[in-house]
């Protein structure tokens, strides 16, 4: 069987400095913050180019936590791209805001900069754009049309660690961008993580007050804040991961370039990366017809497959009826259509290979 994704391969290739790092930590007696967290927010800030990393307890808590510090709450509308993972959307919740969605892209289910515009309202605090895929939204116009606008732009950069717009990295292209090191992300915990970067040192003092109960001392809480704090353990851990994260992004494009080639010729949509993109490649989204036969064909003949995502946030229980009378069908046919095919830093060629044979004979299947 050819896993859609072996998180545990990390380990394998770095198993003796992930053991020192953690029996470092355990060693020190410091388990809150502290020097392993702090190295870990330095090294971060400076290879996605942004002047400060705050860490935090995940990537849901990196998106609240820059809304609450910007003072988005109640009555204010965020606008969201109408498909992404839940998260984006739940965050602008959790802040007491509203999602406002609008429709992406069918070159990579991004939001569309001219979409943008006609969904601002005077209660618009924020546009949350999601480098979703490991595709970098198109910044520069959403950034133009945000300046105009005076709205903050936080870039739910989860997926996309190390990916490259225009040349330089994502991180602080908008006013912050939110980090998720969900285990199965490019740069990967062994648990939770998250992290905000940002070119703004008043807002990541801010966040840094917010995630450790609004703290500047002991005794001290001047704001209401949260504990949201980044584990010293996965901060240790990804700090032996991080120099690794160049060489698994260019295996994932190895991959990525392989299968757009591959699958060129088949009754399928594949991404389409922009030419001012550097993508990092988190998932590898196709389209097609019957999706769902399609899987079960794969998974018969021993490829795993993954779905993101089947389901709109809209259509979700958690927001049954959001998107009012607006319908998004873009958005709609990358929910009903997409496919994610096996890729990762771990991922043999060979095992690509067979993928795209495996997707070629299932698709051939289904056409006689
Ligand atoms: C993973 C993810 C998040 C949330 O990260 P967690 O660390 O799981 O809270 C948010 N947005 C997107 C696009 C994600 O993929």
């Amino acid at each position: 069987m050819i896993s859609f994704l072996d998180v545990k391969a990390a380990y394998d290739e770095l198993r003796p400095e992930i053991d020192r790092a953690i029996a470092r930590v355990c060693a020190s007696g410091r388990y809150i913050l502290g020097p392993e967290v702090e190295r870990f927010e330095d090294a971060f800030a400076s290879h996605v180019e942004a002047a400060h990393c705050v860490g935090v307890g995940n990537g849901l808590d990196a998106l609240v936590l820059i809304l609450r510090a910007l003072g988005i709450g109640p009555g204010d509308e965020v606008i969201v791209p109408a498909q992404t993972f839940v998260a984006t959307w739940l965050a602008v919740s959790w802040a007491g805001a509203t999602p406002v969605p609008v429709e992406v892209d069918t070159d990579g289910a991004l939001i569309s900069p001219e979409a943008i515009e006609a969904a601002i309202t005077p209660r618009t605090k924020a546009v949350m754009p999601v480098h979703l895929f490991g595709h970098p939204a198109d910044l520069d116009p959403i950034c133009d049309i945000a300046g105009r606008h005076a709205i903050a732009v936080i870039e739910d950069a989860a997926q996309a660690h190390g990916a490259r717009y225009k040349g330089k990295r994502i991180g602080a292209r908008g006013t912050a961008a939110a980090w998720s090191f969900y285990p199965a992300k490019n740069l990967g915990a062994m648990g939770d993580g998250g992290a905000v970067t940002t070119d703004d040192a008043a807002l990541a003092e801010r966040i840094r007050l917010l995630r450790n109960y609004g703290s500047a001392g002991k005794h001290v809480h001047q704001i209401a804040g949260v504990n949201s704090r980044l584990d010293p353990i996965q901060a240790a851990i990804m700090a032996e991961k991080l120099p690794r994260l160049e060489a698994w992004n260019s295996h994932r494009r190895r991959i990525a370039a392989f299968y757009l080639e591959a699958l060129a010729d088949l009754p399928v949509d594949l991404p389409k990366p922009a030419d001012w993109a550097e993508p990092v490649w988190h998932l590898f989204a196709i389209r097609c017809a019957r999706r769902d036969r399609l899987a079960e064909r794969l998974r018969r003949t021993g490829v795993a497959t993954g779905c993101h995502y089947p389901v709109v946030p809209y259509r979700q229980g958690a927001y049954a009826g959001a998107a009012g009378a607006a319908s998004f069908p873009i958005a709609e046919d990358w929910a009903a259509r997409c496919l994610s095919l096996p890729i990762g830093p771990h991922l043999e060629l060979a095992d690509a290979e067979r993928v795209a044979d495996a997707v070629r004979s299932a698709l051939q299947e289904a056409g006689s």
